[in-house]
């Protein structure tokens, strides 16, 4: 089906939310318009020229369930509701990110987990059962299963996604080991729609000396390939570093990538947590537009249609706020203890004392550490 048709099917579904929301026509098209302004300003670009097809849902972005379902309907909701009512306390949290392992074969360079990494797990699987029960019970449409390498915990993790996959959308966050053909089948059935395979930079030597281990690279394209076999859908997570933002490397990693038919690129910008803590990793605001002026170009230009659909947290974060500390995500670490992101660190309690929902209250209430949070953009 042509984009735009979908676009103009996705729009009839927004219409009708919003009016099944406000009863009123007015005010329901005012909340939609207000809804279509911000994320326009929030995307910085005029059109979106690419949507990806999975089975029979599409995608515009990693961070957000599939259209047409259910997840996508509650999230869509909840975004109109935030625009137009002062009142946000009671709004749905959009994304739980949960480590599920303390374990790791590989020692990154800027790994935001490196003081954590054990040899052990700290939680349970009734722990993290119980977590992801309290989700399916307040209606979170959309969790990340991060490590440590989550995919050192197979069974409990097919296990995670048979139990929400009725629910929620669940994208795995993996350096892509050990992810073989078999392993991808399984987790495909077991609800798994998209995973976020670390690669940090298009030349293996380079990634495999920034991952501290000879197959990282070869584990990434593996990883990919099975992926792409049996309908989850890749996406390539790059930490932008010093050496990375400069055009001409950001575009050899586009290459590659599209190269591979992968329909998402997300940059992470570094931050000063884990391995990087109290180092000269932040990107330089000249960097920072370097960056910033590769991202529009390459997500608004008809000219790079064939390549993937960058995702940049930091580009948003900086032009209306956290989406994190409760505002739309927040991410239990392998112990279980409660942060605002995966790099803000300063946990309010741990699952074991108390439940997702008080977990969400006090992150909400102590807010980002880093950037502002804004609960209407
Ligand atoms: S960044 Fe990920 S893959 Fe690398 S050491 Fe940390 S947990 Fe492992």
């Amino acid at each position: 089906m042509p984009a735009r048709w979908i676009k103009l099917k996705a729009g009839v579904t927004l219409l009708k939310i919003s009016v099944s929301t406000f009863r009123n026509p007015v005010t329901s098209i005012k909340a939609l318009s207000l809804l279509l302004r911000q994320r326009k300003r929030l995307h910085g670009n005029k059109r979106d020229h690419k949507i990806v097809r999975s089975g029979n849902r599409y995608y515009w972005s990693i961070y957000t369930p599939g259209f047409p379902s259910a997840g996508f309907n509650a999230m869509i909701q909840q975004e109109i509701r935030r625009a137009f009512v002062p009142d946000t306390e009671d709004i749905l949290l959009q994304t739980l990110i949960l480590s599920i392992s303390s374990r790791c074969h590989y020692r990154c360079e800027h790994c935001y987990e490196g003081n954590n990494i054990e040899k052990w797990e700290h939680l349970s699987i009734a722990d993290l059962s119980k977590v992801l029960r309290e989700a399916i019970k307040l209606g979170i449409p959309h969790i990340q299963i991060g490590g440590g390498e989550p995919m050192l915990r197979f069974r409990d993790l097919v296990r995670l996604l048979e139990l929400g996959k009725d629910h929620m959308d669940f994208w795995l966050s993996t350096s892509g080991y050990g992810l073989t053909r078999e392993k991808a089948w399984d987790m495909k059935v077991a609800g798994l729609t998209g995973a976020n395979i670390s690669l940090d930079h298009w030349e293996a030597e380079i990634h495999n000396r920034f991952r501290k281990h000879p197959e990282a690279y070869r584990w990434v394209m593996e990883a990919v390939e099975n992926c792409k076999a049996v309908g989850i859908i890749p996406n390539l997570t790059l930490c932008v570093t010093h050496g990375m933002a400069r055009e001409e490397q950001l575009m050899r990693y586009m290459t590659l990538a599209r190269n591979m038919e992968i329909p998402f690129v997300r940059f992470l910008e570094t931050r000063k947590a884990g391995n990087y803590a109290g180092k000269d990793v932040l990107l330089t605001s000249q960097e920072q537009s370097t960056v910033v002026d590769f991202y529009l170009k390459m997500n608004g230009s008809a000219k790079y249609r064939s390549y993937p659909i960058i995702q940049y947290p930091g580009y948003h974060q900086r032009k209306v706020g956290c989406y994190g500390a409760g505002n739309r995500y927040i991410h239990i670490d392998s112990k279980g203890n409660y942060h605002s992101c995966p790099f803000c660190r300063g946990a309010v309690g741990n699952i074991r004392e108390m439940d997702l929902q008080e977990g969400i209250s006090l992150l909400r209430e102590k807010g980002c550490q880093l950037f502002k949070t804004n609960p209407h953009a």
